[in-house]
């Protein structure tokens, strides 16, 4: 409760928590990944600040969240999350906003996870995955084109509100996100997976929520929100109508199989622009999160801060959890 309270002095205004991956015997452990009982022993700190989903939006619209107030947010629609994490829920009574991509769900497949359980399950340490990724990289024939960008970045800087990255986690995910094309990035990562003989279908089943998971924690007055149909990693950087596709189509299927509008929202990878939020009012999203604690008085209702659980971890428990 101490730490709890220290926790709350250090960041004294409403915000969410970020919480994306969990493991057992069934789901692989993943960079950041806490187990069930790490989710009990955090939730059992937290649930005197948690506020239900429905509240969290009404005192939002009045003005009256207290700077304690927190709110518990998932996003991605992992079934990790739902395994793990929801009966952990259940057992505190406690109900939470979850922003999902809609792409796996129409049948689609959503590679940012799909990589993420390759990068984990097929190689012994991330660091061996790395190793390989950079090696595959360097033997692209557009790597010469690149080389020079690569050689003269301070990969050390990038993401650094992140303290838990390392340096080839930085490393990879600048060149991910700010050197590859889309079509670089996917045809690399086939070449990987193929050499590794990486089943991809039998994988999809295994990462997603379905319809029933969906449809059970919706019924029971959890909120689905909107997180872009296909999480680009860089939405801010998409044209207008690229991202006005992302989240019309993500809003449209959410009501379709739910059959409930959505007015709450989360940015895929932290990544707007003033269109998004165009976008976003148009679509009637009246709150959406960020996925870091930084605070501007221009910040809009669409830019709201919420904790990654990482953090929140290092905060209650250095030593417990770690
Ligand atoms: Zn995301």
């Amino acid at each position: 409760m101490k730490a709890f309270k220290k926790y709350l002095s250090a960041y004294p205004y409403a915000h969410g928590i970020m919480f994306h991956y969990f493991h057992n015997e069934i789901h692989p452990p993943s960079q950041g990944s806490i187990t069930q009982e790490q989710c009990l022993l955090l939730f059992e700190s937290i649930r005197s600040s948690v506020i239900q989903p429905e509240e969290w939006i009404d005192k939002f619209r009045k003005g009256r969240l207290c700077s304690s107030d927190i709110c518990i947010t998932f996003d991605h629609g992992l079934l990790s999350q739902y395994d793990i994490a929801y009966p952990i829920l259940q057992r505190f009574g406690m109900r939470a906003f979850w922003f999902v991509n809609t792409v796996s769900l129409n049948g689609e497949i959503e590679h940012l996870e799909l990589y993420r359980y390759f990068r984990n399950t097929c190689f012994k340490t991330i660091e061996d995955f790395y190793k390989a990724f950079f090696f595959a990289l360097s033997k692209q024939p557009f790597f010469e084109a690149i080389e020079n960008t690569l050689h003269h970045f301070n990969f050390s800087s990038y993401l650094n509100e992140f303290h838990f990255y390392t340096y080839n986690d930085r490393k990879y995910r600048y060149i991910r996100d700010k050197v590859l094309t889309s079509f670089q990035y996917h045809l690399l990562m086939s070449q990987l997976m193929m050499q590794k003989d990486f089943d991809v279908d039998k994988t999809l089943k295994k990462i997603w929520m379905g319809m029933p998971e969906l449809k059970k924690l919706s019924d029971e007055g959890h909120i689905i929100g909107l997180h872009g149909h296909s999480h680009p990693t860089q939405m801010g950087t998409l044209s207008f109508d690229e991202q006005k596709r992302e989240y019309t189509f993500n809003d449209e299927l959410l009501v379709k199989l739910l059959g409930k509008k959505s007015i709450i929202m989360a940015h895929p990878n932290n990544s707007y622009n003033q269109d998004t939020l165009k976008i976003l009012q148009k679509l009637g999203i009246e709150i959406g999160f960020r996925s870091n604690m930084i605070q501007k008085e221009s910040f809009t209702a669409l830019e709201q801060p919420r904790q990654d659980h990482t953090i929140l971890i290092d905060n209650l428990f250095k030593e417990r959890l770690r």
